[in-house]
């Protein structure tokens, strides 16, 4: 399977020439796309332009694509920035080399893909995608299910312990205060502090989210499990009941999913998604039909087995999975062929 990223490098210092020269193929590209005048933008940038994009508003700026034929990173021990990347110009033979300084640190075993230039404010920043080939283990000892909770954001169960795990506690009371803070800011009219404040949740869940994807992660490889979520999309689209609507629509589930599945396939753990339909309200004792009696409790009516509701909803995901397997303990996965999936990660 391959799995890619992108990388976000700041241009570090250029030179004032290189800049100039960065400057002027960045403009005449903008120009070009806009009116489809050439005041001389490097052909084969013109040319994957053509070929991968089609402008769809012509009053905005376009990030100008860079060919992966056309550029070239390399480790230097440059006391400025160890990484530098050479990116093509009109009329400079061989480009120019720019110093770059990427989030993270470049593991130079992924291949380079291509790659794009921005312009911000005053500041040049050049994306590059990576890819690795990964291959996933095709047997497993356990299975580690989970539920998108409510109350946290990810109960677990592991198939040898069936203990619940709970995971990601924060994430409703940073979302409870700042609905507090906004509803403030908003009768007051603040807007540019609102504004300010939606940011900085959206970076705090961002961190919970990835903190959670990696515990999860880490406690599948050390138990040798296999992932299995319960997929919430087919509950949208069968509209079962306003609390899952609700959770659906409010929670960065699709963001946390991906995390886990991204972070899953580097250590080449494969993870399932099953339809989760009824699970928050099937008893995961008798599989009869239960009730969530109060916040966060699971009630079964039919043989009064009482749990926390997020909590059964893994477990019952975790025998949704068991169930369609052949024998009990080693988990098969045959996955699918190459190319088929690709795991995308924007840079975070
Ligand atoms: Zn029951």
């Amino acid at each position: 399977m391959l799995i890619s990223k992108t990388l976000k490098c700041k241009v570090f210092n250029p030179t004032r020439k290189k800049l100039g020269l960065l400057d002027r193929e960045y403009l005449n590209f903008q120009i070009y796309i806009r009116s489809g005048r050439d005041f001389g933008i490097y052909s084969l940038t013109k040319s994957t332009f053509n070929f991968k994009y089609k402008i769809k508003s012509r009053k905005k700026k376009q990030p100008m694509p860079l060919a992966n034929q056309s550029t070239k990173l390399k480790i230097t021990n440059h006391k400025l920035t160890p990484y530098w990347f050479r990116i093509p110009v009109k009329g400079k033979r061989g480009g120019i080399w720019l110093p770059i300084k990427p989030h993270e640190e470049i593991d130079f075993t992924w291949e380079i893909r291509e790659a794009k230039l921005f312009k911000r404010k005053k500041d040049f920043w050049i994306y590059i995608t990576i890819r690795k080939e990964v291959q996933l283990k095709t047997s497993y000892s356990s299975v580690l299910a989970l539920d998108v909770g409510e109350k946290v954001i990810a109960a677990a169960v592991l198939s040898s312990e069936r203990k619940p795990i709970f995971l990601g506690r924060e994430v409703r009371g940073i979302r409870r205060h700042h609905a507090w803070l906004r509803k403030r800011l908003q009768e007051r009219k603040l807007f540019k502090k609102l504004k300010e404040i939606r940011g900085k949740e959206k970076r705090r869940v961002e961190l919970v989210l990835h903190e959670v994807s990696k515990e999860i992660v880490e406690l599948a490889e050390k138990n040798d499990s296999i992932i299995v979520l319960g997929d919430l999309k087919g509950i949208r689209k069968g509209g079962k009941g306003k609390r899952f609507n609700r959770i659906v629509n409010s929670f960065p589930f699709n963001r946390l999913s991906f995390f886990i599945e991204y972070k899953a396939h580097l250590k080449g753990i494969a993870v399932v998604k099953i339809r989760e339909d009824y699970t928050s309200k099937t008893c995961s004792r008798c599989g009869e039909e239960g009730k969530r009696v109060k916040q966060g409790l699971f009630k079964c009516p039919n043989c009064k087995y009482q749990a926390n509701a997020d909590y059964n909803g893994a477990m019952n995901i975790l025998k949704r999975f068991e169930s369609y397997m052949l024998s009990d303990g080693a988990v098969a996965f045959s996955p699918e062929p190459p190319m088929t999936e690709q795991t995308r990660a924007e840079a975070h």
